[in-house]
């Protein structure tokens, strides 16, 4: 008699579930994946179309995509073994994870923050610390540092600005958090053009714990191109690089890389474009009595209505793509949409009202 298959597998799978995003990933507005509104312009895909032409495709790209971190670590001005590129940051997440923990290590995570760190941690048989934010959504410092200590936790790992509640950790919370806490550090910063709070990439020289994640996803406009990366301290670097998938970044992402920061000026204009719309969208819907939305330091906004659900399939039956993000801790009736293009924005806001 043969076992059954799942006895045969790694028994944390029993724990977690396939990533899905609800209701799809086509909509006439769409605006639940935190994506930006702006595609590259058809010049610039031009030009990088043209240099891809040129490359041998029968060649594997370097085992590491150098090009592109050398690229990323001169644009940021950080040494250039203090940079990893990976094939989006959710690869670099898994990378980090599997350097960082084992079963029995202790993780700390802050609760609700994206899901992928509480699944990556469930595989890899880690115990997780999971300390709630405040009930305004934003985090508590205090509380993240005493449990810290208090449960000697190996690792903590920090969306900030965070998904989905869109708050920030101030820079002295995160400077205090890695100074006192006698554990690595990761640093989510994959909103952080979008946010009102500095960078913790200032201190990686100062702090051998810390690390930062980056994303190309979201301000970069590359979500398509899956492009992440992780900057910290060359030792601390070089434990990372082992458990990398070899070849993971294709030429293409690399090539498409180098474009977009020659470019930069088009992010932070198309930055500027997003954060007007936040603050638009934001005073509109504090007109609205009938909801409440909390203030935000990404490229999406919260609100909170007396029935999640209904709105969300009201609004999906209008062709406008949310993200219910009720199931989450503390976010009960919430739902989170990403800022688009005026005219998008404009009809969500119009429906809500209508609602
Ligand atoms: N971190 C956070 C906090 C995110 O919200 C996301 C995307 N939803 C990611 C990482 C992963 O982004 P990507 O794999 O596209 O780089």
């Amino acid at each position: 008699m043969k076992r059954d298959i799942k006895d045969l597998l790694n028994p944390a799978l029993r724990n977690i579930a396939v990533y899905k995003v609800d209701g799809g990933q086509e909509a006439a507005v769409k605006l639940n994946q935190n994506e930006s509104p702006f595609d590259l312009p058809f010049w610039m895909k031009e030009q990088i179309l043209e240099e891809f032409r040129l490359e041998p495709w029968n060649r594997y790209p370097d085992i590491l995509p150098f090009r592109g971190m050398d690229a990323y670590a001169d644009f940021l001005g950080v040494s250039r073994d203090s940079v990893i590129m990976s094939n989006g940051s959710n690869e670099m997440l898994y990378t980090i994870f599997l350097a960082c923990l084992s079963p029995g290590k202790k993780i700390l995570i802050p609760e609700p923050s994206f899901s992928l760190y509480e699944k990556i941690a469930l595989l890899l048989q880690a115990d997780i610390v999971s300390v709630p934010m405040l009930s305004s959504l934003e985090f508590d410092a205090d509380s993240l540092i005493g449990r810290a200590k208090q449960e000697k936790v190996d690792f903590i790992v920090l969306s900030t600005p965070n998904n989905p509640t869109g708050k920030s950790l101030s820079g002295q919370d995160i400077a205090r958090i890695v100074r006192e806490c006698d554990a690595i550090v990761l640093v989510d910063e994959a909103y952080i053009e979008f946010s009102r709070e500095c960078s913790a990439l200032a201190l990686i020289e100062e702090c051998p714990n810390l690390i930062v994640l980056r994303t190309m996803s979201k301000a970069l406009a590359l979500a398509g191109m899956r492009i992440g990366f992780a900057i910290a301290n060359p030792l601390l670097m070089a434990e990372i690089a082992k458990p990398k998938i070899p070849f993971a970044s294709s030429r293409f992402a690399e090539i498409t890389l180098q474009h977009v920061l020659r470019y930069y000026y088009l992010v932070t204009d198309a930055v500027s474009y997003i954060l007007g719309e936040r603050e638009r969208i934001y005073a509109e819907l504090e007109g609205i009595t009938s909801l409440d939305v909390f203030q935000s330091d990404t490229n999406f906004l919260i609100i909170r209505v007396p029935d999640a659900q209904k709105v969300f399939h009201a609004l999906v039956s209008s062709g406008i793509l949310v993200r219910n993000v009720s199931g989450y801790l503390l976010m009960e009736n919430c739902l989170r949409f990403n800022i688009g293009l005026r005219e998008e924005n404009d009809q969500l806001l119009e429906k809500l009202k209508s609602l």
